[in-house]
């Protein structure tokens, strides 16, 4: 495994690998690896020759209140646990070298960006799709790999690569929980004790829209309701929002008919966590995906 800093040099050895016959895959992070991120990387490294993973705290997806500064790094771990995941490539640019100048050229995705977690981070996903499109330009890669832990995010670089007719396949993987159904998330890191407990509200209310949805019940005001309401249930806990939207799309919905998610979003003290289910219903067949739990992934 190598560590790259430039783009140049991430380019010419991708430019080698494809020259030669070989698949690339781009697993995009920000670093500060748990086992979402494993598990990103073990299906990158199962379905292609060349596996490049990138670790870069991009500043232009975060708002000025936020926490770029503070966000969590570890770059020795997180090359260790690359290596231990067989990449071949980290690309870990400092800022200047994918922001040399103030940008003028930027991605945005109109309509899906302005629901959910774009409400309240109106500029966030501008970012992430820029700096995806340009790390996509830098390695060229044949599949890039995201979790449905992001589904907004998801959606969001599906569709930049369907109206540029990008030469990449986007692959969803699994949402990685831990064993007490917290969503894995760099940011758990910020949490208190008492907020690691209380932030299991999350998993909870989707546990209960999960049960509600096998149960029988369609109506999507009553699921949000209830999602809704078992986070306001919580001390410490504000909710964002609880919404049953069209995963692909992010148009809100009615009735359980399609492919949707049901996210939610919630401060538990000064920490934003966000979760989702996915809920697939075609015809009177419902099939809920609530993702894995992390043990499965590091045994
Ligand atoms: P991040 O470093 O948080 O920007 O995430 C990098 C990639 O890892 C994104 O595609 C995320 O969706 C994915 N990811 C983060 N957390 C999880 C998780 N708990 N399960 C699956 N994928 C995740």
């Amino acid at each position: 495994m190598i560590t790259l800093r430039r783009a140049v040099d991430v380019r010419a050895c991708c430019d080698d690998a494809r020259r030669t016959g070989n698949t690339v895959a781009l697993v995009p992070t920000m670093g500060f690896f748990h086992d979402g991120h494993r598990s990103l990387m073990r299906a990158a490294r199962a379905d292609t020759d060349l596996v490049v993973v990138s670790v870069f705290v991009n500043p232009t997806q975060f708002g000025p209140d936020e926490d770029l500064d503070g966000y969590p790094r570890d770059p020795d771990g997180d090359t260790a646990v690359a290596a231990a995941e067989g990449v071949d490539i980290v690309f870990m640019p400092p800022v200047d070298e994918l922001y040399p100048d103030e940008p003028r050229t930027t991605v945005h995705v109109a309509g899906l960006t302005e629901r959910l977690c774009g409400v309240s981070r109106p500029t966030h996903f501008d970012g992430v799709a820029t700096v995806v499109t340009k790390l996509f330009s830098i390695v060229g890669p044949c599949r890039a790999y995201f979790g449905r832990k992001d589904a907004q995010q998801l959606a969001v670089i599906r569709r930049v690569v369907d109206d540029l007719n990008l030469p990449v396949d986007v692959i969803g993987c699994p949402l990685v929980r831990e064993p007490d159904g917290l969503a894995r998330s760099s940011r758990n890191a910020y949490l208190a004790p008492d907020e690691r407990a209380a932030a299991t509200v999350l998993w909870r209310a989707l546990s209960t829209v999960a049960d509600a949805t096998r149960a029988g019940e369609r109506d999507a005001a009553t699921l949000e309701a209830l999602a809704a309401s078992t986070i306001r249930a919580e001390p410490g806990v504000r909710l964002d929002y609880a919404e049953l939207v069209d995963a692909h799309t992010i148009e809100p919905t009615a009735r359980v008919d399609g492919e949707l998610i049901l996210a939610v979003a919630a401060f538990v003290g000064q920490t934003r966590l966000i979760d989702n289910l996915t809920i697939t219903a075609i015809g009177t067949e419902v099939d809920i995906d609530l993702g894995v739990v992390a043990e499965e992934q590091t045994a």
